[in-house]
């Protein structure tokens, strides 16, 4: 399947944001990643689907500087980021919203908010991205001192939004927001994606909703066992074709 791994995106190098080639992970012995080649075009929405364990948040987390991995390249905007550390990746342009929400549950929304528009606005202009954020889900102006654990799950997804409508990255990295959410609230996460990507975001989507995603996608791969098994655009994506991949089960 390396061939038609190769490149995913039908888009010219100069367009390309993203460009993961031949990525290793590894958790001591164990390989959680491996071969993994795509590139994601600017503009560009990427699904990244898979059954449980097939490598999609080592994939987000070695992009975002997480996890350091263990071999390959990952070129992001003309640069070799692989091995940064996290914040270097986030002051370059990428955010990153990890599986089970990356929030700190003891600091308040508004110290939040800060934390993670650290790097993503100059000191000038924090102000008013907080306020704009705030602006984007009102709760989170209502809250704005309470601390961010005791918001329901659906909120502190609205926290991770906000700060992505509010200073809007060249990458954002979503692994899995709508897990757990009540359906009102996966429509509320959908449409901040949607937001995202009409304000020009590129976006690696992992998601659970494979239908939605692939609403949402231009271009989708397929994960299993660390490898990447089936690549092409989202619209080609079909139920018969992933069902094999995923189990029928995953179809929703
Ligand atoms: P899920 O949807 O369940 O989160 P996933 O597709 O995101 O799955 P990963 O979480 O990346 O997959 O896991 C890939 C493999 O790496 C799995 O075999 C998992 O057990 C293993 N793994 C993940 N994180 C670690 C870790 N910190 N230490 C050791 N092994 C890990």
């Amino acid at each position: 399947m390396s061939d038609q791994a190769a490149s995913v995106s039908t888009s010219t190098s100069d367009e390309i944001l993203l460009d993961v080639v031949d990525l290793e992970v590894k958790y001591g012995e164990a390989r959680a990643l491996s071969g993994v080649s795509f590139s994601v075009g600017r503009g560009r929405v990427l699904a990244v689907l898979g059954a449980n364990g097939a490598g999609k948040s080592s994939l987000a987390a070695a992009i975002a500087g997480v996890v350091k991995p263990s071999g390959g390249r990952i070129s992001f905007a003309g640069k070799e980021i692989a091995g940064w550390p996290s914040h270097r990746v986030s002051q370059a342009g990428v955010a990153y919203v990890p599986e089970g929400r990356g929030i700190f549950p003891h600091l308040s929304v508004l110290d939040n908010l800060r934390t993670m528009l650290r790097h993503a606005v100059g000191p000038n202009e924090r102000a008013a991205a907080l306020e704009r954020a705030m602006a984007t889900f009102p709760i989170l102006g209502e809250r704005r001192r309470q601390a961010a654990g005791t918001l329901s799950g659906g909120e502190q997804q609205m926290l991770a939004l906000a700060r992505v409508l509010a200073a809007p990255p060249r990458l954002l990295i979503a692994d899995e927001m709508s897990l757990g959410l009540a359906p009102l609230m996966v429509d509320v996460v959908f449409d901040g994606l949607r937001q995202a990507r009409e304000q020009g975001v590129t976006v690696v989507l992992i998601e659970q909703f494979v239908e939605r995603a692939l609403e949402l996608a231009d271009e989708a791969v397929v994960m299993r066992r660390g490898e990447l098994v089936w690549t092409g655009p989202a619209a080609g994506a079909h139920e018969q074709v992933l069902a094999g991949y995923l189990g029928a089960e995953s179809m929703s």
